[in-house]
């Protein structure tokens, strides 16, 4: 595990932090980066293999004796290490809250029992008390909402692109902001405690302020994603039935409110209206209510229904499609894909196809391209508003002598 520090330390251009390591040993659903802490999942490993190994061999019961040994005093050697992986595993179930979850630890004399998929519930369940354990010792309410929104729904999908895909590559700038922001680590391109240029606030070390002030970057990043999205209907339901407009072009008048995406399936039935947005759970406007998974997207979510709801024709479904900066979606967004997939899974049924690998190649293909698009798009913002502020600075220091 040294030398996966190590190596992420390497890409990273400096040290990796205690937390910041502990949370990059979990799986990438969990917030991590998917360097999983192997020692730690060992014992989970082999109590389940040896579940297994039990249920085969009782059921040939010309291993008895060998069974027989398991649990019961019995010298053999394993006997030892299994028995400490046992013990390992029942005091995580012990203190579980969670219901139903402590009978899935079986009694060491009756491993053959134990559920037929035991060796994944045992690595999953120390996969989860590890994401606990690491949110348990966040260190202020800001780690808190960063940790839930990079274990939200696609948060970490930038991390699992196919990389032969040239839209889904990251330049090595990009790519160490985004583990940066994931990780909490200082982004070691913001000179701290110096006030912002556009606003006067103070600007912190990781850069979440550029991602909240607003900026033309903002806007650029909001563009972008916006026409990903789109690109992406139109992958789901057609060209000629996605129109998109940009923030640039928008008319918000007494009466009006372009959404940015209007998708119109044609044959005069319902019109789809989405309003998309990205928001920082880490900003001080969202920090309370990130302190729920999806607290800050849920909110945003809000505000924009009851801005844009009285603009919605009639016969219309608006969606606020809100994605939180460290890459989770919020609830409607989710909603909305799951129907795409829906619909597209549907689609290809009715055309003699197998429906559901449709829709997942749709996903896995979408996925990841959405995510690292966003990512670009923070980074951008982040270095951008580092360059200019270094330019801004150079140019009062020269006046100042
Ligand atoms: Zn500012």
């Amino acid at each position: 595990m040294d030398r996966m520090r190590e190596g992420l330390e390497g890409v990273q251009g400096q040290r990796v932090g205690e937390r910041a390591w502990r949370q990059a040993q979990l799986k990438v659903s969990h917030g991590g980066t998917g360097l999983l802490a192997q020692n730690a999942l060992v014992a989970a490993a082999y109590l389940g293999c040896m579940c297994m190994c039990m249920r085969v061999m009782k059921q040939r019961a010309h291993m008895q004796g060998f069974t027989q040994g398991v649990g019961t005093g019995g010298q053999l050697p394993m006997q030892l290490a299994l028995e400490g992986a046992h013990e390992c595993l029942a005091s995580l179930y012990r203190d579980s809250e969670e219901p139903g979850e402590r009978e899935v630890i079986v009694e060491l004399t009756d491993l053959d029992t134990a559920h037929k998929h035991a060796q994944k519930e045992f690595t999953s369940k120390v996969s989860r008390s590890q994401r606990l354990e690491v949110l348990r010792e966040a260190e202020d309410e800001q780690a808190v909402a960063r940790l839930l929104s990079a274990s939200g729904y696609a948060a970490g999908m930038w991390l699992q692109g196919n990389l032969t895909d040239r839209s889904m590559r990251m330049s090595g700038q990009v790519f160490m902001v985004a583990m940066k922001l994931r990780l909490g680590m200082a982004c070691g391109l913001v000179c701290p405690h110096q006030s912002c240029a556009v606003c006067g606030e103070m600007v912190d070390a990781q850069g979440w302020h550029h991602l909240t002030c607003s900026g033309a970057q903002l806007i650029a990043r909001h563009d972008r994603f916006v026409a990903q999205l789109a690109s992406m209907m139109r992958a789901a339901v057609g060209r000629g039935k996605v129109h998109v407009e940009m923030v640039g072009t928008l008319e918000e008048g007494a009466g009006s409110k372009r959404m940015d995406i209007v998708v119109d399936s044609g044959d005069g039935g319902e019109m789809t209206q989405i309003d998309a947005a990205v928001c920082t759970p880490m900003a001080s406007s969202y920090l309370q209510a990130a302190q729920e998974a999806g607290g800050a997207a849920a909110l945003r979510q809000s505000s924009k229904h009851s801005k844009y709801d009285r603009y919605v024709p009639e016969g219309s479904t608006f969606i606020a499609a809100v994605v939180e900066a460290v890459g989770a979606w919020g609830s409607e967004m989710q909603e909305w894909w799951q129907a795409v997939l829906g619909t597209l899974a549907a689609e290809a049924q009715e055309a003699g196809e197998m429906g559901d690998s449709a829709a997942s190649q749709f996903a896995n293909s979408w996925l990841p391209r959405l995510a690292v698009g966003l990512q670009r798009g923070n980074a951008l913002a982040i270095i951008h508003r580092c360059r200019r502020d270094r330019v801004a600075m150079g140019k009062s220091s020269g006046e100042r002598s």
